[in-house]
């Protein structure tokens, strides 16, 4: 079964076939490390990593590369303004380095709580310097590029499809109306390839240049970094949709400008995670991370379940009432697989059924990364005639897409009180009977004593019910 993916650059779900037989080389835009990651930013990770799951689910060898973004750029996408990293510094009172050496290891630390696979690489740009002026270089030699007394910047009136990537983008009418702040700039979509750095100002990030001591300009690093790892063309590049418009347009504009071609075919956006109808941004200062939801008692993979929930190219709104319900969802569904693996006998052969059910799942999974609608396979999996043992071969293989753990699910231990363990049996007896209507009863009534029961081929599994 084919992979279909929704490429930005020509908004359509097109055929997804790597360049290289059986080999996928896919590049993600990592974090700005000058601040913890927010819930908004983990979405994005949490795509990432179902992208790269489900293509190695298929059978692809994926050459997963994700960049550090330790170097300070400016805080406005038009390169002025304050470097996001020296006002986290000042802010904290602390070097550049620490802070990005400290905002890296949180980061680290939610990649794996969420169960994250790691990828083949992660890089900092701060390692790969030459690499960035290398590129710079070629897009001047090719003469794209121009210098001003601030910078060297990438002519965009020198690319007829500029701004490809965007749906309806307008350059006249950005040129004309003066929204942005031209400085030296010829066109006002021109963005900054080098920075120098401030006359008689030591920055805490600089390097030497041809063109003089500073500091590459945002966009810069990721092209670098992905050709790098990847070679000059690579199959996939992903971010959340605010890249869209300048950081992998520029990024596009870099590749014709260096190679004289586009460097990325399959460009991919998560939409955002929004709270009170806003997107949730580190810039506003006050966000919620990892960190705040497990405080609350939620645990990091009620998180990734919420985000599975919601196909990632729709905007997800993070609400308390949202998470504790995909909390009870995920805890419902992780007891269910405790349950099986006590229950079950070894599959077997697959059943006609079962094989249905496999194609289902890739059917979801492989159209565009539907995990609300895998998640729906898994709940119908779970009320079929299937057998346990069958039940539980399909989501532990399904799990390697999902990621949330089946294999280590086990039933909470607990003693069963000894008037529960009376209605248990009693409903045993009732369910021989056929006695559909009073076996019901019997178990609202368990629900009311706060335990939970399921039927399993060796008899009823109690287990506490902790929602
Ligand atoms: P940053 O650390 O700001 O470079 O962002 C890291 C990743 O998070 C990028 O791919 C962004 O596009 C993405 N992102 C930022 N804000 C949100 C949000 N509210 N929802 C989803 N993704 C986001
Ligand atoms: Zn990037």
């Amino acid at each position: 079964m084919p992979i279909r993916l929704y490429n930005t650059l020509s908004r359509t779900k097109e055929e997804f076939v790597p360049q290289s037989p059986g080999k996928v080389g896919f590049y993600a835009c990592g974090p700005t490390v000058y601040h913890y990651a927010h819930l908004g930013n983990l979405r994005a990770y949490v795509f990432m990593d179902v992208l790269h799951r489900v293509l190695r689910y298929h059978g692809y060898n994926v050459n997963l590369v994700v960049n550090i973004t330790d170097v300070g750029h400016l805080t406005d996408d038009a390169d002025q303004g304050e470097d996001k990293m020296e006002k986290g510094a000042a802010r904290e009172g602390k070097s550049v380095w620490d802070i990005a050496a400290h905002y890296t290891a949180a980061f680290m630390e939610d990649v794996k709580s969420l169960n994250i696979k790691q990828p083949t690489t992660w890089c900092k740009a701060t390692d790969h310097i030459p690499q960035q002026i290398k590129l710079i270089k070629d897009i001047e030699e090719n003469g794209f590029a121009y210098q001003t007394s601030d910078g060297v910047y990438f002519d965009t009136s020198k690319l007829d499809d500029y701004g490809k990537l965007i749906a309806g983008f307008d350059k006249e009418g950005l040129q004309a109306g003066k929204r942005v702040d031209m400085g030296e700039k010829r066109n006002a979509t021109d963005f900054a390839l080098w920075k120098f750095s401030p006359k008689n100002e030591t920055r805490q990030m600089e390097w030497d240049s041809p063109w003089g001591r500073g500091f590459p300009g945002w966009h810069i690093e990721c092209t670098a970094m992905g050709c790098h790892y990847l070679g000059e063309q690579f199959d996939i590049h992903t971010g959340g949709i605010d890249h869209i418009p300048v950081h992998h347009t520029n990024e596009i504009a870099q590749a014709q400008g260096a190679f004289g071609r586009d460097h990325v075919r399959f460009w991919m956006h998560n939409e955002f995670l929004v709270t009170d109808g806003e997107k949730m941004a580190k810039s506003k200062g006050e966000f919620l991370r990892l960190a705040s939801v497990i405080e609350k008692g939620f645990s990091a993979l009620d998180y990734r379940y919420f985000c599975l929930l919601t196909h990632y190219r729709k905007p997800l709104t993070f609400t308390w009432e949202a998470i504790e319900a995909a909390a009870t969802a995920r805890k419902r569904l992780t007891q269910r697989v405790a349950q099986l693996k006590e229950s079950a006998q070894p599959a077997g052969l697959p059943s006609a059924e079962r094989l249905e059910f496999q194609k289902q799942f890739a059917a979801a999974v492989y159209d565009d990364c539907n995990t609300s609608q895998a998640l729906g396979v898994v709940h119908e999996l779970l009320k079929s005639d299937l057998s346990d043992g069958e039940k539980l071969a399909l989501l532990l293989d399904w799990d390697s897409v999902l990621g949330l753990k089946f294999a280590a699910a086990t039933i909470p231990s607990t003693d069963v009180p000894k008037e529960v363990q009376a209605l248990v049996d009693e409903r045993e007896v009732a369910r021989k009977n056929k006695d559909w209507a009073q076996a019901d009863k019997l178990r609202a009534e368990i629900a009311q004593r706060g335990f939970l029961v399921s039927d399993s081929e060796q008899g009823p599994v109690v287990s506490q019910d902790n929602t």
